[in-house]
């Protein structure tokens, strides 16, 4: 599981020149986020000073971590690439496949069994390419790479929206998709939009009740979910220092839940700590060494309106704990206050369930804060009101919370403790106590609460609170219950009150571990088998994609017209679809099922033009695939907004579709066409989407000259036989162009490999 060290040195060797450098340029002292971004540029040093929100900038990302659910399609994409090793570190997780249901023993026996043969896979194309990989069963992602590979100044990209959590140890660390990791594994430069910079400045300390889960559920209210969209989130001031490393981690993990490309700490004595705690002396000993360029200018933080986009100032002394929801993360409401918003609102005042846990909130730390609060219910035998479940984030950190009688203090109170895995927080619940959709109320530790998260009951009212919290709710089985003030009678009858939560940062012992779950690659991988069996309805090996000729752009059909907003879980939806992730074909019978046709205001339902018959979208391009016929899909605005999945690209290019036409792109998924080898217009004039009729031909005249800045000229063919030409802008380069005209960008990198 060996962080690398020596990838770790040559960032650090490289950071004082390309921080100097661009502080001479930018002209400033820098902020954080700034040094790491500047000496992580891929073109190495810094030339020119970036506009925030603004320029888009090649990166070079020092590691990648993948968990269970989208390493399939990034790494059945990366065996295509024909590269012999992964360019950067990598490692993959499962945690996600795991379903929690009786307790971890049983859970993962029985997740072992249904998903093998993704496991098999992943193990199996780990090894071959120098992938480190993470059993089911090690631990969540987040925190595992926290515990192990995180390191302050580092920058990383992860396949899962929470790889935000590593700013807790000072990296930039930023969610992507599969298609935009797969690049980095292959060699290539990553790029991103230059973030804005938000800068939280934490004044006081916290105590008693409050916790840092409070500082963020804070903040959330603040932002609300979209308030962090493009910035990067930079927490400092006497308050940040004196918060633990792993409470920092919860901190920028829900940084995604308020939209965040990132959040981060500077460097300090609580990352030290936690480094020469988890093993990593010697990483300690190298971020030292550069002390400086691991947190902002000192002018910075002393003046931090000059320097960030927006500032948000928090007294940690009056910070009270919260708990944030029903559906959604940012309706942030101090625990004192909630039994009346709930009433008001007719939220269950019972709670049903206390989970802790998940890679927000599952350090040494909180599982002792937490394990504090249950103790006292056993020692003040107060009968817990709510079933109690647990999630460690790693199988470090359930051994050590084992060794230390913590797990046996929440087993004291009936507890189950599942496995060290996502389970509850991404819906792999097995809730034997709902019947149906009953109206019913959750707290938990974890960061999202929308609807049907947890255990898939649109009616469960989930929220989010620090551990201890959900542990002090959950003994009390109320949602109004504060334990600041409120007291609880115990079976004699008597009245008593809760104290405070008391936490150990480390463990005393020292953290230890058994079997960490972790399985090192070969050194020479050439000779391993990659598992894939052709029977499998999940897992499929990739087809190079063929790339698309002049002439089949010549009688290009209409797919479909679609109106409105359609995101990428309309042109790809997730739910029980999530299974066949890793067989294209399989999860290409969803292809845009969720975008409404705009000639009958219905989803899924289009014209065949070859037929004059309706029926799914999926089935219609079926068709049109077996006579050979490309098609194409016309949008609406911001067509391909919400997640970067690259599923949404690659299934209707598997199935045919040639073009995608629209008003105008989320810009990602864009991307995710180019590097399909499909093309991504738009309208030179909007207004052209109203010419589109429902039977019509699309002849694209001058393919043969697509050049970058020249617009496309398509000839719409119309059912009466009248025509309409119309223009069409595109922002590809040379490159992009390349792509297109090789198939993909992934056989551009083969053949250049091959070269
Ligand atoms: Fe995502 Fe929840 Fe798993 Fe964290 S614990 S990685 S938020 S599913």
């Amino acid at each position: 599981m060996a962080f690398d060290i020596d990838m770790i040195k040559g960032v650090y060797a490289n950071m004082a020149e390309r921080v100097d450098k661009a502080r001479e340029i930018v002209g400033k002292p820098l902020t954080l986020s700034e040094k790491i971004l500047y000496s992580h540029l891929w073109d190495g040093n810094p030339s020119k000073a970036f506009t925030r929100g603004k320029d888009y900038v090649d990166f070079a990302p020092d590691r990648i971590a993948c968990q269970d659910a989208t390493a399939q399609m990034a790494l059945l994409q990366f065996m295509q690439a024909g590269k012999p090793k992964v360019a950067v570190p990598t490692t993959v997780h499962c945690d996600h496949l795991i379903q929690a249901k009786s307790g971890a023993a049983a859970d993962l026996k029985s997740a072992n069994s249904t998903s093998a043969e993704v496991f098999d896979f992943l193990e199996s194309v780990s090894n071959k390419y120098g992938i480190g990989f993470w059993k089911p069963g090690a631990g969540i992602i987040h925190q595992v790479v926290l515990e192990n590979y995180a390191f302050p100044g580092g920058m990383m990209i992860g396949t899962d929206s929470h790889t935000v959590n590593a700013g807790g140890l000072g990296m930039v660390a930023i969610g992507v998709g599969g298609a935009d990791a797969v690049d980095v594994m292959a060699g290539m430069a990553w790029e991103l939009k230059f973030p804005k910079l938000i800068g939280v400045k934490l004044t006081g300390n916290i105590s008693g009740w409050t916790s840092a889960k409070d500082v963020i559920l804070k903040v959330a209210g603040i932002l609300t979910v979209k308030g962090g969209t493009g910035a990067i989130i930079e927490y400092f001031g006497e308050g940040a220092k004196n918060l633990s490393c792993t409470g920092k981690g919860t901190i920028c993990n829900m940084g995604a839940e308020v939209g965040a490309t990132t959040s981060t700490f500077g460097y300090d004595d609580s990352m030290e700590r936690y480094l020469r705690a988890t093993g990593r002396n010697e990483v300690a000993d190298e971020a030292n060494k550069v002390r400086e360029y691991l947190t902002a200018d000192a002018e910075v933080y002393a003046n931090p309106e000059q320097y960030f986009d927006e500032i948000i100032e928090i007294n940690l002394d009056e910070l009270r704990p919260h708990l944030n929801g029903p559906f959604t993360p940012d309706l942030a409401t101090p625990v004192g206050e909630l039994g009346a918003k709930a009433r008001e609102n007719g939220w269950p005042i019972n709670v049903e369930w206390g989970l802790i846990g998940s890679c927000t909130n599952s350090s040494y730390e909180d599982l002792t804060r937490a394990a504090s609060i249950a103790k006292q219910a056993v020692d003040k035998k107060i009968k817990p009101k709510s079933d109690f479940g647990i999630n460690p984030g790693s199988e470090q950190i359930r051994y050590t919370a084992e060794r230390d009688g913590l797990l046996q203090i929440f087993e004291n109170l009936g507890a189950t403790v599942f496995t060290n895995a996502c389970g509850p927080c991404i819906g792999q619940w097995d809730r034997s106590d709902l019947k149906g959709e009953e109206k019913n109320t959750i707290v938990h530790s974890f960061n999202r609460n929308f609807s049907k998260r947890a255990d898939g009951n649109p009616n469960t009212h989930a929220f989010v609170g620090s551990p201890e919290m959900v542990a002090a709710i959950a003994i009390s089985g109320k949602l109004d219950f504060d334990p600041m003030n409120d007291t609880l009678i115990n079976e004699d009858g008597e009245e008593v009150k809760l104290d405070e939560p008391m936490g150990i940062e480390l463990p005393v012992k020292g953290f230890e571990v058994e079997d960490a779950g972790y399985l090192a690659p070969d050194e020479d991988g050439t000779g391993v088998e990659v598992k894939v069996s052709p029977e499998s309805e999940r897992l499929q090996l990739l087809e190079p994609f063929l790339p698309i000729q002049p002439e089949e752009l010549q009688g290009v059909k209409l797919l479909i017209k679609a109106f409105g907003k359609c995101t990428t879980d309309h042109i790809s939806m997730a739910g029980p679809w999530l299974r066949f992730r890793g067989h294209l074909d399989n999860i290409a019978n969803n292809t845009l099922i969720g975008a409404v046709n705009a000639f009958n205001k219905k989803t899924n339902f289009v014209k065949n033009q070859l037929t004059g018959e309706y029926g799914g979208v999926p089935d219609v391009q079926r068709q049109y695939k077996a006579k050979g016929i490309k098609t194409i899909v016309v949008g609406d605005h911001n067509y391909g907004e919400g997640s970067s999945r690259e599923h949404a690209a690659m299934q209707p290019r598997h199935l045919g579709v040639a073009a995608v036409l629209v008003k105008s792109f989320a810009r990602i998924h864009e991307t995710n066409l180019k590097k399909q080898g499909m093309l991504g217009l738009t309208f030179a004039n909007e207004s052209d989407y109203d010419l589109i009729q429902e039977d019509d031909t699309f002849n694209f005249l001058d393919i043969a000259e697509f050049a970058p800045d020249k617009q496309l000229t398509i000839e719409l063919v119309h059912a009466d036989g009248s025509k309409d030409v119309i223009k069409a802008n595109h922002t590809y380069n040379d490159a992009q162009i390349n792509w297109f005209k090789e198939g993909s960008a992934l056989n551009v990198i083969k053949k250049e490999n091959a070269a």
